[in-house]
């Protein structure tokens, strides 16, 4: 029952039901009832649909206990109680699972609601409700067929809404879905109560096997062990007249945060009227007008559930003759600016503290926070504008079918899926779509709720467009858009524009920049950033970055100005003339690190010395061959013939079988150590002059692909002597770290040799996890990986996520015998993976220095790497003892 369960059982009550027991706990006007806890789902779902032994006769006991508390009796036509079954997971899924309601109706309790209620319009709403509900969740007819049924009647009486339809219409409509159910499944719809409630039941324990329900746990990581809890509970009408209604509010608005309560309702309706765009809703602070002593009520009763649940509550709740019951509460779906907002009102307001506000957010929702947004300059008139449900920029195709944006989606062509509204059918459209625009509905219809679950913008609710599903084109005033063009959403205002629209980099509100700086005071793991130029290292610091952990030098061999002197170089004959080379391209990398030091002042840079083989900045094979032969071709100049064909050579020695594992890397500089000594000169002087001016700068020289103690022995001794007699003749001493990348599998697990001769390891993840499997990454991502996906071989990309067993394995013992051998050895991480939550978490448990990633991942990294230090057992006093 109910009052015998609270909120604490959600695994085995499911949300619903644990939500419904609480309030009722609370003594909130939740109208009686019981739940069917999610082990008998298991068990009926791993036992060839049976329930198990003795369920039946427990609900009826319990359903006595219902009849007597709401004075009604189920199956009795004098005096029917009516039930509603619904599904509720432990993890909510709106809108994915089934709900039947005015459960118990037949031919002879139709008669006992009517002489209750006096009411015979609003027994056969409710009849035929329950039919379609039925027929359709149950007996598996589809919707639509339905649908059609009630449009006929209403083009006949030549009416647009369901409240219009008369009794006599709700009669012969109750009549013809009955032959449709007994003609689609040659059974006849049952009378018997008692049957109905053994078919819906177990219909809601089926539904999570269903098509959709198994797309939204696979979309959002819930695991299908959980299983469904089922509640039964006794009807509260809100399709009885103009002193009833039913609504959804949130008790702060879900996509920007503001502290007031916002939501929709509709008069005489029921259920799904409101979500489903039946009728427009009309905004929440209406009813103060239609129902004052209701709407008191219910702004009171959000407050206190609010206060009760110290979250954001989405509350449904239902009037039936002027007396207000809520049907659910759950913790609101929001946008991740709504979420931030949410989280540091609440710290504010008392409700919660800091690391409370830390833990209820999705690194995910920081992500989209720094998702491209319209550029506010842009000044194009919009083709129209709707709800901005779910906020951010997305273009696309216009795509109407939901299949076929699933398609297309899914094999990587940007859509943006344009339906009337959509309805849970539609959800592994919306997955695979960059974005929603719906024609109809408010914002709390599926499309908005579901929507902003998936952080995906959208714009609902747009009456100004008409859309033609079956011409595949949507129209709006005198502009027509075919299926395939394109055009642009923005769900922050609401706008649909045709074509490409210019975009920005986003930028942290205050109020996310106020909760990061409260992670900030309680992580351990330090976060720095990857980039490569002054540009990128000064968005870095913007976004918190504390330091730089990556800064390759490759970018800065390949730029224009550059590339023809390191070609010079590569091609030179003599000693000599490299050094020449060399001695050119020193003063331009000056500059580089001049740059980004005072960018960086205060903070720690890592610098890879060049790390790619040396072809990799010549002209490509096949291009000379061309070349050349064109140039035979045409009597070409004696002189260009024969500086192509010397490049040629030059490729041609340099060509490698396995280039990944090739000349490059230190090796390169154990043959040619002048490269990195020119590098480690370039910093050298950098830095000095930088000191002079009375900067701060803390250089360390990364060797990249070190395998082999002595690779790092011989190097440092060639930057230490440039070191040397740079601060010796500049008559300054600075102090520089020289450590080692850590990506080749040898240099982890000799990581106590290595750490005697290096300052920092930092893990090369990239490279260490092609190394680890023997995958090359981009063979593996387009050939294999999606077999390995299938087959669950693999679950998830270990070049995204790090791979705790294999590469983790390797990092954890590169710890631990680096920092045996070294005690003060710095370890970081710069691969790809250092901006992934669950492996920064990871590498919080290791013990890391630092993550550094790309500069857009810093904000999710500070966050997750607080969350990590707050998920940590406490130690408290005893322990310590
Ligand atoms: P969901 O998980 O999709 O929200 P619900 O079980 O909450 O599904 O139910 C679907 C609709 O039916 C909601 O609009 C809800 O308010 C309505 N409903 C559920 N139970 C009752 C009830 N006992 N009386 C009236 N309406 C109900
Ligand atoms: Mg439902
Ligand atoms: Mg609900």
């Amino acid at each position: 029952m109910f009052d015998e369960g609270s909120s604490n059982l959600r695994d085995l009550l499911g949300g619903k039901g644990a939500d419904l027991a609480e309030m009722t706990r609370l003594e909130l006007p939740i109208p009686p009832g019981m739940t069917v806890t999610t082990e008998v789902c298991n068990y009926y779902n791993s036992h060839n649909n049976k329930f198990p032994e003795g369920m039946e006769q427990e609900v009826l006991s319990k359903l006595k206990t219902v009849e007597s508390r709401t004075g009604r009796i189920f199956g009795d036509p004098k005096n029917p109680l009516l039930l509603s079954i619904r599904s509720g997971a432990p993890i909510s899924m709106p809108g994915m699972m089934d709900t039947v309601l005015n459960l118990g109706l037949n031919d002879q309790t139709v008669k006992g609601l009517i002489a209750l209620t006096s009411n015979d319009r609003f027994a056969y709403d409710c009849f035929r409700r329950f039919v379609q509900m039925f027929g359709n969740v149950v007996l598996g007819v589809s919707g639509d067929k339905f649908e059609s049924i009630i449009r006929r009647h209403k083009d006949e009486l030549k009416v647009k809404l369901d409240v219009e339809l008369d009794t006599k219409t709700l009669i012969t409509i109750v009549q013809e879905f009955k032959q449709l159910i007994k003609q689609e499944k040659q059974q006849p719809f049952p009378d018997d109560p008692f049957a109905q409630l053994w078919m819906a039941i177990a219909a809601v324990f089926r539904s999570w096997n269903g098509k959709r329900a198994k797309i939204y746990r696979q979309a959002n990581d819930i695991p299908d062990t959980l299983g469904t809890a089922v509640n039964i509970q006794s009807m509260a009408f809100g399709n009885i007249g103009s002193e009833s209604g039913t609504g959804v509010c949130f008790t702060r608005n879900p996509s920007t945060g503001e502290p007031v309560l916002y939501g929709e309702f509709l008069m005489n309706a029921q259920g799904e009227d409101v979500v489903a765009g039946i009728r427009t809703p009309q905004p929440i602070s209406q009813l103060a007008k239609e129902l004052p002593h209701d709407y008191r009520r219910l702004v009171g009763l959000c407050a206190l559930l609010e206060h009760h649940f110290k979250d954001m509550q989405d509350i449904e709740f239902t009037i039936e003759n002027g007396t207000l019951y809520i049907l659910q509460t759950r913790s609101g779906k929001r946008t991740a600016q709504a979420a931030i907002r949410i989280a540091v009102d609440m710290v504010r307001e008392g409700l919660i503290n800091k690391n409370q506000s830390l833990l209820r957010i999705q690194p995910t929702q920081i992500e989209q926070l720094l998702h491209r947004q319209i550029d506010p300059n842009y000044k194009q008139k919009p083709l129209a504008t709707g709800l901005p449900a779910s906020p951010g920029a997305s273009t696309g195709r216009v795509i109407f079918d939901t299949d076929e944006a699933h398609r297309l989606g899914s094999s990587g062509v940007d859509v943006i899926l344009v339906r009337e509204e959509t309805t849970p059918e539609d959800i592994h459209g919306m997955i695979a779509a960059r974005g929603v625009l719906t024609s109809r509905g408010g914002m709390t219809s599926h499309a908005a709720v579901v929507a902003r679950g998936m952080g995906k913008p959208a714009v609902v609710g747009c009456d100004e467009i008409t859309i033609d599903a079956t011409n595949e084109l949507l129209v709006s005033g005198n502009v027509t858009v075919r299926k395939n063009e394109i055009i642009t959403i923005d769900g922050t205002t609401g706008n649909v524009l045709l074509g490409i629209v210019p975009t920005v980099e986003p930028d942290l509100s205050d109020d996310a920049r106020l909760l990061l700086s409260w992670a900030d005071n309680v992580r351990r793991l330090k976060v720095r950033s990857n980039a490569d130029t002054p540009e990128g290292a000064a968005m870095a610091r913007t976004l918190g970055a504390e330091g730089i952990g990556l800064c390759r030098t490759e970018r800065m061999f390949n730029a224009e100005d550059r590339l023809p002197i390191v070609q010079e170089m590569i091609l030179s004959a003599t000693d000599v003339e490299r050094l020449q080379a060399l001695e050119k391209l020193r003063p331009l990398q000056k500059g580089d690190f001049l740059q980004i030091f005072r960018k960086m002042h205060g903070l720690p840079v890592t610098i890879r010395l060049l790390d790619l083989p040396l072809h990799e900045f010549l002209p490509k094979y096949d291009d000379l061959t061309n070349k050349i032969s064109a140039l035979k071709a045409n009597g070409g100049h004696a002189k260009s013939l024969n500086v192509e064909e010397r490049m040629l050579r030059k490729v041609m020695t340099l060509m490698e079988h396995n280039p990944m594992l090739g000349h490059r890397g230190c090796r390169l500089a154990i043959s040619h150590p002048e490269i990195y000594e020119m590098q480690a000169k370039a910093i050298i002087e950098a830095a000095i002059e930088l000191e002079k001016e009375g900067l701060k700068v803390h250089p360390e020289i990364m060797l990249p692909l070190v395998g082999i103690v002595n690779e790092v022995k011989f190097l440092r001794n060639k930057i230490a002597a440039v070191a040397d007699s740079v601060m010796e003749s500049e008559g300054l001493k600075i102090s520089y770290d020289v450590g080692t990348m850590i990506e080749v599998p040898r240099a982890a697990v000799t990581a106590g040799e290595i750490a005697q001769y290096a300052d920092f390891f930092s893990f090369g993840t990239n490279d260490l996890t092609q190394a680890t499997f023997a995958f090359s990454r981009d063979d593996a991502e387009a050939k294999f990986l999606k077999d390995y996906f299938d087959n669950k071989i693999l679950t998830a990309n270990p070049f995204e996520v790090l791979d705790r067993n294999g590469v983790g394995r390797l990092m954890r013992i590169a710890v631990e015998e680096g920092r045996g051998a070294n005690r003060k050895l710095k370890i970081g991480i710069c691969g790809e993976a250092g901006g992934e939550p669950s492996s920064v978490e990871f590498c919080h448990e290791l013990g890391l220095d630092y993550v550094s990633c790309s500069p857009y991942r810093v904000p999710v990294a500070r966050l997750v790497a607080a969350q990590s230090a707050l998920h940590e057992k406490p130690i408290t006093s005893g322990e310590n003892r």
